[in-house]
């Protein structure tokens, strides 16, 4: 069994950096590790909440009553076998696509500006380009205190931003089929679509990437709020981003309750603007549902 720690604040654990304690955080190296922390959650009657990164994480100021989970060591570890890449759940998205560049393998690209984890790819079925990860992904496996199995995309429920799993259920590893591609050729994407990113996003700030869904309809959330004329909006510490107002900025000190009143307001014109209901994209950690639109 991996070692507790005790108290350790979520804002260590976030790129938005807020977020208060949760009372016990688990670093299991292996899946025997993983399978016994999510079995003492179990019995202890705590809830579970694995983070990746916490790159779509906002977690609640007074912290979280849950066993926060965090893969390392064999479940953070990447491989490469007959045109198959193979990660733990905690493999960083950057560590993957370097180690796919240098086995000539491409089709990965498109994660190369998403700052997280394999396993948090598949809960969000995140993408970003015109990929996402059910394309690339061949197969899951789940652990939770009941058990393991290997699941599908189709398994997992990826749609646009969103799976199946369940509370309690981590992905501990992943295998990507990618395709033959001349590594200067994946350099050269990567070094196109980065550089994109940093023209029109607050790659340099804290954030937690994209704060609502994109709604059907021709225009995105970003604009919708930049239309409404958001950008640089401030309540407390944190700041719709002045680059892209589809991103909240940690400006000096924020906390979650700041992060909160800014979506509150953003949901609020763009409901009284467009007529649109913003759906959040970011994961909320110990935070009840924000208020309905009145
Ligand atoms: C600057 C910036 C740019 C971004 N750009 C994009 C983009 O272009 N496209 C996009 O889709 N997203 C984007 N994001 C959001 C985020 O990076 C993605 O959603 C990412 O996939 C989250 O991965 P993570 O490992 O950080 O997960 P976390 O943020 O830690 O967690 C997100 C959710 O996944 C769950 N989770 C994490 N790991 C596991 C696991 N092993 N098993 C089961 N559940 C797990 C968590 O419990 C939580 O519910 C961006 C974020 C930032 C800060």
């Amino acid at each position: 069994m991996t070692a507790l720690e005790r108290d350790v604040p979520l804002a260590r654990l976030t790129t938005i950096g807020t977020g208060g304690p949760a009372p016990l955080l688990a670093r299991p190296q292996n899946v025997a590790e993983l399978a016994s922390a999510l079995r003492l959650a179990r019995d202890e009657g705590l809830e579970t909440f694995v983070v990746g990164l916490g790159s779509n994480v906002l977690a609640a100021d007074d912290g979280i009553d849950a066993l926060v989970v965090r893969l390392e060591g064999e479940l953070a570890a990447v491989g490469v076998a007959d045109g198959v890449l193979e990660a733990g759940g905690g493999a960083t998205n950057a560590v993957c696509l370097h180690r796919a560049r240098a086995a000539g393998l491409g089709g990965f690209e498109f994660a190369c500006a998403i700052p997280g984890t394999a396993g948090g790819g598949v809960f969000m079925n995140a993408g970003a380009y015109g990929s996402d990860w059910s394309d690339v992904l061949v197969r899951a496996l789940v652990v939770s205190a009941d058990g393991e199995e290997w699941r599908t995309p189709e398994a997992l429920g990826l749609e646009y931003r969103h799976s199946a799993l369940g509370s309690g259920e981590v992905v501990a590893r992943v295998e990507y089929r990618l395709v033959l591609r001349a590594p200067q050729d994946i350099k050269a994407t990567v070094a196109d679509l980065i550089a994109r990113r940093k023209d029109t996003q607050p790659t340099n700030k804290r954030t937690f990437g994209s704060v609502f869904k994109n709604p059907t309809g021709e225009l995105g959330a970003g604009r919708m709020l930049e239309l409404c004329g958001l950008k640089g909006h401030r309540i407390g510490g944190a700041m719709i981003s002045p680059k892209h107002a589809h991103f909240i900025e940690n400006a000096d000190g924020a906390t979650t309750a700041d992060c909160l009143a800014l979506m509150v307001e953003a949901r609020r014109r763009a409901r009284e603007e467009f007529g649109v209901e913003l759906e959040r994209e970011v994961v909320f950690a110990g935070l009840p549902e924000l208020p309905p639109l009145t």
